[in-house]
């Protein structure tokens, strides 16, 4: 219907009367909005969801093989055009994109390309899809940098990473610069989705461990990010979500049953005291077994969460806990793929193993 499109009116915009008159230039089209991304001396308009973009076609082509396949394509005499622009409509969300092309375009709101910026989740999902679906390196490839920090391969990585409010544990608040998760460990129902359409498996065992801790709600349900876009995990992952956190709940219970039990340091100097605070934390233990063993997932929360690390022990003491902790976590965390049911690498080799 392109004869009925608004798009060749004149255009009466009374901010454009005073400098270029009202017949120099077409109406704009009543049924896009502009988008926040428009460039005066723009030749291409790149519409999505109805709002419309004006942008240049050869930084779009220099950036993206798609864009310029895309370009090479003849158009009929009658294409739609807007102030003598053709008119290219994108499957794509408006929200999206303008993320991309605030990029492409927008200097002044780039600024998450700078050294030491944080990113939101939605930006970084937004480069990793679009700038994957249009082939436009850079984008993609800051997405992908980004991603392990807040979901690393090394437990020393995730061990450093800060606390987030509890029961979520310790690391979803990365100490990292990359991305702001500001907490929101539902975040990580995303991160498997992104792993697993975008080949980035190394991500999964952080993110299944992060699915662990959700409550069962969320799980099921997923969640809408901050750009409406919905997140769930397909019925295959919350099955191996589910089938690990009980896993995790075991092994859980373990370290403690081994740490508990666990005799004063050979080096300890005042055997009786710390024998006797070790059986004052038992008793404890008996006395409250059901919330500190049951239900807990939180394997690899760091020693200094740990509860011997709250107690008058003496310091060899203390220093066997945190290694025998230490190795258990480790371990642990090489069994990350395997509790999950997880077909990959891991650790993988790339990130230095453990
Ligand atoms: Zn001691």
């Amino acid at each position: 219907m392109s004869d009925a499109h608004p798009a060749k009116r004149a255009r009466i915009d009374e901010e454009d009367q005073g400098t270029s008159g009202p017949s120099s230039k077409p109406t704009e089209p009543t049924n896009y909005s502009r988008g926040e991304v428009w460039l005066d001396d723009g030749n291409v308009v790149l519409v999505a969801e109805g709002t419309a973009f004006r942008v240049l076609r050869s930084i779009l082509c220099s950036n993206s093989d798609v864009f310029r396949d895309m370009f090479t394509i003849p158009q009929p005499t009658d294409a739609e055009t807007w102030e003598g622009c053709p008119v290219v409509q994108l499957q794509d969300s408006k929200v999206d994109l303008v993320y991309v092309l605030r990029a492409l375009f927008d200097s002044k709101n780039t600024d998450w390309f700078r050294y030491n910026h944080q990113a939101t989740f939605e930006a970084v999902s937004a480069l990793l899809r679009l700038g994957t679906k249009y082939q436009i390196e850079h984008l993609r490839q800051d997405a992908i940098n980004r991603l392990p920090a807040c979901f690393p391969s090394r437990l020393e990585d995730f061990a450093f990473a800060k606390p987030v409010e509890p029961p979520y544990g310790r690391w979803l608040y990365s100490n990292s610069s990359a991305m702001k998760t500001i907490p929101r460990p539902e975040l990580s129902i995303a991160i498997v989705n992104l792993a697993r359409s975008y080949d980035l498996l190394y991500l999964l065992p952080p993110a299944f461990y992060g699915c662990a801790y959700l409550p069962h709600f969320t799980l099921t349900h997923g969640f809408l990010d901050s750009d409406g876009h919905r997140w769930k995990l397909s019925q295959d992952d919350l099955n191996k979500c589910l089938s690990g956190a009980e896993q995790l709940r075991k092994i859980c219970a373990d370290e403690h049953r081994r740490l508990f039990f666990a005799k004063p340091s050979a080096l300890c100097d005042i055997k009786h005291q710390c024998t006797n605070l070790l059986e004052e934390e038992r008793q404890f233990l008996h006395d409250d077994d059901a919330p500190i063993l049951a239900g807990r997932v939180s394997v690899l929360s760091d020693s200094s969460v740990m509860w011997f690390s709250s107690l008058d022990l003496c310091n060899d003491c203390v220093n066997d806990f945190t290694f025998d902790h230490s190795e258990m976590r480790q371990e642990t965390w090489c069994r990350l793929h395997a509790i999950f049911d997880l077909e990959i690498e891991w650790p993988p080799k790339a990130s230095g193993g453990l």
